[in-house]
């Protein structure tokens, strides 16, 4: 093993153990919360690695960084079944290649994103580009706040109409980045809340991604079923990068 795949080893179990602690102390079942590594900025060496260690499930945040990497990963792991995900801002001119690389998007925030989405998702099944349709979740704005992406909760039910509509979307679930600077279990008990709201209209909106390497035991405890993990299992980001 390399000192790199042994220290991804190393974080995966500590994440790991973190996400299990959390789950008991909130006396859900672990197999409830999946992690979704956040590979961005990271090499698809590392992602390579992670796969050796059992991982399947990936998320990137743009789509000029995951494009090629999903490429490189087929190349250097051609037996690997990876999911890849989008959970980054996604402008809709970059929609007809995101619908051929990603097996879900996690961050549809607008009417017109939703539309752009459904358009390249039945675009890309024509073409055998993709094998269903596309699983989107709503990014929701818990703070309001239009600067970090996500749609504002009082608007959230009609977009989630929106995607129920796209004969070529799922609507999956809820996506949400606690805002910087609040109580995290403040900031979760209200998506939750949006959330169940949201459940009895859309039942089949089970998933709540919720929750990174910095608040994901407040998130499990809101019924988070998918924790977003970067930083913790790869370790820190240039600045540079994003
Ligand atoms: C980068 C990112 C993450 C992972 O963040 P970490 O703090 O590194 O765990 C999760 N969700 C989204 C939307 C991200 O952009």
């Amino acid at each position: 093993m390399s000192d790199r795949a042994r220290e991804l080893a190393g974080a995966l179990a500590a994440v790991r153990g973190r996400i299990a602690v959390a789950c008991s102390a909130a006396g859900r079942d672990p197999s409830e919360v999946r992690l979704l590594t956040v590979t961005k900025t990271f090499p698809a060496a590392d992602v390579a690695l992670l796969t050796d260690l059992g991982l399947d499930g990936f998320a990137e945040a743009r789509d000029q960084e995951a494009a090629p990497k999903v490429a490189e990963l087929a190349a250097l792991r051609p037996d690997s079944r990876p999911r890849w995900e989008m959970v980054g801002r996604l402008q809709r001119n970059k929609a007809g290649s995101v619908a051929r690389w990603a097996h879900a998007v996690q961050s549809a925030d607008s009417p017109r994103l939703v539309d752009a989405l459904d358009r390249a998702a039945r675009t890309a099944m024509t073409a055998g580009e993709r094998a269903g349709p596309l699983p989107v979740l709503v990014q929701a704005s818990i703070d309001g706040d239009p600067g970090r992406g996500g749609c504002p909760l009082a608007a959230l039910p009609a977009l989630a109409d929106r995607v129920d509509g796209g004969d070529a979307l799922h609507l999956a679930g809820v996506m949400a980045v606690a805002p910087l600077g609040t109580d995290p279990d403040e900031a979760f008990a209200t998506l939750s809340a949006a959330t169940e709201r949201l459940r009895r209209d859309h039942p089949g909106a089970t998933e709540l991604s919720a929750g990174m390497s910095e608040d994901l035991e407040a998130a499990i405890r809101h019924g988070s079923t998918c924790v977003r993990v970067g930083t913790a299992l790869l370790g820190g980001r240039r600045l540079i990068s994003r």
